[in-house]
């Protein structure tokens, strides 16, 4: 391990730097050597490797007292065990929008108290609608949310000296029985029944939140939508989910539904539509306008004598690409659009139509036998 350089080094920053200056030093380093930047480069590759396990070790305070204290030789060895550090996957995005930080915090079972207690997460469906997709707009979101509670700050008890160690558990949240199971000794673990495996109880609980510790209140969320966001994606709002008396915090995940658009399938960045025309619009050809998703209007060009199930791409008209630049195309399928009624001189005019080009009777088998052929071919 004599070879491998110091964390503080590796992120170029003191060995006083505070918590927001690594995160910014991580951040600007990781989105410099992230691999969707630097394809098939392996020295970026170790670079973006090596920021990553300096992050990870000095963004945790356990982790970086021990670094401090030892280096890289600490007595009990890597930090992430006997492999050492293995890499992690970070989304380029996640870089931009400080999703990487639950990566971190979670690595060497933080993120969770010492007892192991969080909340639940809770989940929000929002719908939005494909032209918001597509400006990224920003939304707001209300609903009605627990958070912790302000007048006992989470702890349930109506003043600090009402919470008291649990004498059933001596404050360990959990107790041991033992029971004699034929010729063994079983011994179970359980939550304390007293405490609910809190550890502490309570004498005098909290008025406003009759000793739960959360309340619940209508909160309005502001979020952007992100770039190329397809049907189901969710946003992670970490700590916004159900506050727990002495834990964490659950999630917020905020599921983002797209509304179906009245002509529009999506395919990944590409859009999908059937567009209806007569039979003399697909003879002689034409052009198509309407109105487009980017506010501008999509011009189609159908080019003379073309058929029905035949397809036409409208190029960068689609939706953006979640990463990088540019957008999708559009892919328009023609169909035939049959009148259901036909008045007496429309008749007429399908008459002297039929009796110019349609397709006589001693012809049928050949188009018959060419159509099979192509299809083959
Ligand atoms: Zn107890
Ligand atoms: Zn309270």
């Amino acid at each position: 391990m004599a070879d491998k350089r110091d964390y503080y080094e590796v992120l170029g920053v003191s060995k006083d730097a505070t918590d927001t200056e690594l995160k910014k030093a991580f951040r600007s380093l990781a989105r410099k050597f992230h691999p969707d930047k630097n394809p098939d480069d392996s020295e970026s590759e170790h670079l973006f490797k090596e920021v990553q396990e300096a992050y990870a070790v000095l963004s945790n305070p356990d982790q970086r007292r021990q670094y401090d204290m030892f280096g890289h030789d600490s007595p009990s060895g890597s930090p992430f065990g006997p492999g050492g550090f293995q890499g992690v996957n970070i989304n380029l995005d996640d870089l931009f929008s400080g999703g990487f930080e639950s990566i971190f915090s979670g690595m060497f079972g933080g993120g969770r108290t010492s007892r192991g207690r969080r909340g639940e997460d809770v989940l929000l469906r929002h719908q939005i609608s494909l032209e918001q997709v597509f400006n990224e707009d920003e939304i707001e979101i209300s609903a009605k949310l627990s958070s912790t509670c302000e007048s006992c700050d989470g702890s349930g008890a109506d003043s600090p000296s009402d919470v008291q160690r649990c004498s059933t558990c001596d404050g360990q949240g959990r107790i041991v029985q033992q029971a004699r199971v034929g010729p063994f000794v079983q011994q179970m673990v359980s939550d304390c029944p007293d405490c609910r495996g809190i550890g502490n109880t309570i004498r005098k609980r909290c008025s406003e939140c009759r000793g739960s510790g959360s309340s619940a209140r209508e909160q309005k969320l502001r979020l952007q939508i992100p770039r190329g966001t397809e049907d189901g994606l969710r946003l992670r709002q970490r700590g916004k989910g159900e506050p727990i008396a002495n834990g964490q915090s659950g999630d917020l995940y905020i599921q983002l539904e797209i509304e179906p658009h009245s002509w529009f399938e999506r395919d990944g960045p590409d859009l999908i539509m059937a567009l209806p025309l007569g039979y003399p619009e697909m003879m002689l050809g034409t052009q198509v306008e309407l109105p487009h998703i980017d506010g501008k209007t999509m011009v189609i060009d159908i080019p003379a004598g073309s058929k029905p199930s035949e397809t036409i791409l409208v190029r960068g008209r689609g939706m953006p690409h979640r990463r990088g630049r540019g957008r999708g195309d559009v892919t328009v399928l023609l169909k035939l659009h049959v009148p259901k009624k036909f008045d007496k001189s429309m008749r007429s005019l399908l008459e002297d139509m039929r009796s110019s080009f349609g397709l006589p009777e001693s012809e049928i088998e050949d188009e018959v036998r060419r159509e099979a052929h192509d299809r083959r071919n």
